[in-house]
């Protein structure tokens, strides 16, 4: 399979599942137990603290592990609505995950009320907007560092130091800028920040919220004394670990030259080449090294991605399936396309492990599916 969907998940690092082993088949004790037995169980909690907080430039105990982004994303937001002193008022924006958007949802079922911000034709997200939205009665800001669906970069420093200087708690989602751009918590005054290990080479069911010293906090999850008391349950040992070395292996990464924009970039010169009337949503610039989103006016969207899979590449829509049928993806939505150009829409992204090869291949039989299924796309009678 010559896999372009790394924003959806990536394979687990040989390297990785290497330092994961041992703590399924040898060192499986309990972390929290006092006997020896769990001595380097306990030893590699902490490590894998401190390589997750150097990858982002903060304190190990600033890092709290988590089943999943979704968990993070779940529990920074339930913070805020706990420690949020009786405000009420939250501001996200219209393009964040499913794992915000709905939490927000949840909030306003309980009497919260939610600023949803809009986006302009590239997907940016004018910080002014934030600071316009903010109100007496505002607890907390949410808004992702970069988006999964088109890569966009979301002005997270400007954000930032606003909602410091009003003392407004600040959270961003930044599970798809870590590992693929600079994520530093000591230069972007973020109050919570989550991650999640399966973006970045690591096995699904483990992430991770960053949480400012100083910042209040109310556990999502009640039960053991787990995670300094602040996330009940018997952590991940294995998961945790591979997260850890994920980290470590993501950090030295960023600080070489790798290949995946130059690979992202040559995939869409190619495509803007050989094939009409193509659009990349979102901005030129201001985007993840490693996302491609594309509309291919004319075709619909699901129709090529069958076609890709019968020759063995996957890559995704931003659309949903609800009740049998597909919902345009609401982050397109918001950057102004019609439903009917949100569902010619794919998103290709990279990861470090895709080569020229597979982008060649890609090129190769991409502008001939796109002609046949104009063709025959419906959407052309
Ligand atoms: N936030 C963003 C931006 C994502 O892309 C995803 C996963 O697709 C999540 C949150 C959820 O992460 P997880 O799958 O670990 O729950």
């Amino acid at each position: 399979m010559r896999y372009f969907d790394h924003n959806a998940t990536t394979r687990v690092d040989p390297e990785v599942i290497g330092v994961m082993i041992p703590f399924l088949q040898t060192h499986w004790g309990n972390p929290s137990s006092a006997y020896r037995f769990s001595r380097p169980v306990k030893q590699a909690l902490q490590q894998a603290r401190a390589q997750v907080a150097s990858l982002i430039r903060a304190q190990p105990e600033e890092i709290l592990f988590t089943g999943c982004g979704t968990e993070s994303i779940n529990t920074a937001l339930h913070l805020g609505a706990v420690v949020g002193r009786g405000q009420k008022h939250a501001i996200v924006t219209l393009v964040e995950h499913e794992a915000n958007l709905r939490y927000a949802a949840y909030l306003e079922s309980h009497g919260w009320k939610i600023t949803r911000l809009g986006v302009d034709g590239q997907g940016l997200l004018d910080p002014q907007a934030v600071k316009d939205a903010i109100r007496e009665d505002t607890a907390m800001v949410s808004v992702m560092w970069a988006n999964n669906e088109t890569g966009v970069l979301l002005p997270i420093h400007d954000i930032a130091m606003c909602c410091r200087d009003r003392g407004i708690l600040f959270h961003t989602d930044a599970v798809q800028a870590i590992g693929k751009i600079p994520v530093h918590v000591d230069e972007v005054p973020v109050d919570l920040l989550s991650l999640s290990a399966h973006k970045m080479n690591a096995p699904k069911g483990v992430g991770a919220l960053y949480i400012r010293k100083g910042t209040p906090f109310a556990p999502f999850l009640h039960g053991g004394g787990q995670e300094a008391g602040r996330r009940a349950g018997t952590q991940n040992m294995a998961g945790i670990v591979g997260l850890g070395k994920a980290a470590e292996l993501a950090s030295a990464r960023l600080s070489q030259k790798n290949q995946v924009g130059a690979l992202r970039d040559h995939l869409e010169q190619g495509m803007l080449r050989s094939i009409p009337n193509l659009k990349v949503n979102g901005h030129p610039t201001l985007r993840l090294p490693n996302t491609s989103n594309v509309c291919f006016d004319g075709i619909e969207a699901e129709a090529l991605l069958h076609q890709l899979d019968r020759l063995e590449v996957a890559a995704s829509s931003g659309s949903a399936c609800s009740s049998g049928s597909l919902e345009p993806s609401h982050v397109l939505t918001a950057m102004g396309l019609s439903p009917r150009q949100a569902l010619s829409s794919i998103r290709f992204s990279l990861g470090i492990e895709t080569c020229q090869e597979e982008v060649d291949y890609l090129l190769q039989h991409l502008p001939e599916q796109v002609r046949r299924l104009r063709g025959y796309s419906p959407l052309n009678q």
